[in-house]
């Protein structure tokens, strides 16, 4: 038997409700903020994540699906999705538009040659979403503030937000040179990953789970002793506005994100699901200013998130939330006999078409084992369609809970069922 690749899950059944569901509201909460979908291809030129992501980062190091295409083109498989929608926004020339700032979301896959783990996954999926053009704190604080909503939508408790601020880009050439002087004389108790870092980006040393209780890494200069002015007053808004929102914070000077591209503000959002260990961090993000100018675009100050929909979903499941629990068929359209199914199509369609959830029996089954389909289903409506009903377009309905029932002219059906299935069963979200 063929097996997935390693790393990679199948969606069926209930979860695929769930993650329809995740989806809409996501993409419903977008909609109420103004951020438009965009989409960009899976693979790209591997120079855009070796520009955009940064050499140094483990994902471009360790991590990316590469390959050569036909043409001779070396390909890679997007590992996240920030660099695309930047590349995007510079090729479509978005940032002549009058409207920015430029405000976007997206989902889909993402593919990280990983060591398959618990809450790891080499192809994963994660929403996210970008903005351009803005260098108001404000705007970091809207950014943090997708997320939380989202999580308190869900009804997610205990959502913690961690946040930092890298400075602007002045502010980081003097925290790496601080860096650069400090770990000089030590680079030998580095480990090797490290040793590399020192050469490329020294701040990623502070990230590393390898050195990470060595003393070298616990005197290290802070690099909020190195902020500007400039920096400071950023980050203090960002906090401002994070309490005009009430959105509590904890502040860790220890964050920096494992991608090189970030200033200022950095964040995650974690959600206390007991059990969970570092998967708890559901979402991060931060600002980018200097990412566009990085892949050939002009400067442009940019802020944006990613979330994954895995944890997500683990999340809720440890927290016994059921996104899907109202989400069951409104109708269930059982044809009786053969002469009977080309009418009852018909009506199962119409109904559809005006918005209700609605399946029908394709397996011939009789009156009793079709009850138990609908049983099932949890259907609260069951439409009776015989001969009878054929010829006089009058149709038998059904309370499968109540067990009451209704004769109904076929061309009240609609008003029935509007009236009787509650707003909020088929109220799209
Ligand atoms: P990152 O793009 O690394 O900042 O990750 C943002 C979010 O994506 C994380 O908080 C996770 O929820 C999720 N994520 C990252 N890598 C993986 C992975 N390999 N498998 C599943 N989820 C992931």
């Amino acid at each position: 038997m063929i097996q997935k690749p390693k790393g990679t899950y199948d969606v069926f059944d209930t979860q695929g409700k769930q993650i329809q569901y995740l989806e809409k509201l996501f993409a419903s909460l977008m909609e109420k903020y103004n951020y438009e979908y965009m989409r960009t291809p899976l693979f790209e030129s591997s120079e855009l994540f070796h520009r955009g992501v940064g050499d140094s980062t483990d994902i471009v190091t360790k991590e990316t699906y590469d390959f050569v295409d036909r043409g001779n083109r070396n390909m890679t498989l997007r590992p996240e999705g920030t660099a695309g929608i930047v590349r995007s926004f510079i090729e479509n020339k978005l940032y002549g538009r009058a409207s920015i700032p430029v405000k976007c979301w997206y989902m889909g896959p993402m593919y990280r040659y990983e060591r398959p783990q618990s809450g790891r996954y080499r192809e994963f999926y994660q929403m996210g979403v970008e903005t351009f053009g803005s260098l108001d704190p404000m705007i970091d604080a809207e950014i943090i503030s997708i997320p939380v909503s989202f999580f308190r939508l869900l009804g997610l408790k205990g959502i913690k937000v961690h946040i930092n601020s890298l400075g602007d880009i002045e502010s980081r050439i003097n925290y790496k040179k601080a860096l650069l002087e400090y770990f000089e004389p030590h680079i030998e108790t580095l480990c090797e990953d490290c040793k590399n870092r020192y050469q490329k980006n020294p701040l990623r040393i502070l990230d590393c789970k390898i050195d990470q209780d060595k003393d070298i890494l616990k005197n290290v200069p802070k690099l909020q002793d190195y902020l500007n002015e400039q920096s400071k007053k950023h980050y203090e808004a960002v906090k401002k506005y994070l309490e005009a929102l009430q959105i509590p914070y904890i502040e860790d000077p220890n964050l920096v994100r494992g991608l090189d591209y970030y200033t200022h503000t950095v964040f995650e959002v974690e959600a206390n699901v007991e059990g969970f260990g570092s998967r708890n961090v559901l979402c991060g993000g931060g600002r980018y200013d200097g990412l566009v100018e990085t892949l050939g675009g002009p400067k442009t100050p940019g802020v944006g998130f990613a979330l994954g929909m895995e944890r997500l979903l683990t999340a809720l499941e440890y927290e016994k939330i059921d996104v899907i629990q109202n989400k069951t068929l409104d109708i269930y359209v059982m044809p009786m006999g053969e002469q009977t199914k080309e009418y009852a199509i018909q009506q199962t369609m119409l109904l559809r078409m005006n918005g209700f959830t609605v399946d029908i029996d394709m397996m011939d089954r009789n009156v009793k084992s079709n009850f138990k389909q609908a049983d099932r289903y949890h259907t609260k409506w069951v439409i009776l369609i015989g001969e009878e009903e054929t010829s006089t377009q009058i149709i038998t309905i059904k309370n499968n809970q109540t067990q009451e029932e209704y004769k109904i002219k076929e061309e009240q059906l609609i008003q029935f069922f509007d009236e009787q299935i509650e707003e909020d069963m088929h109220e799209t979200i």
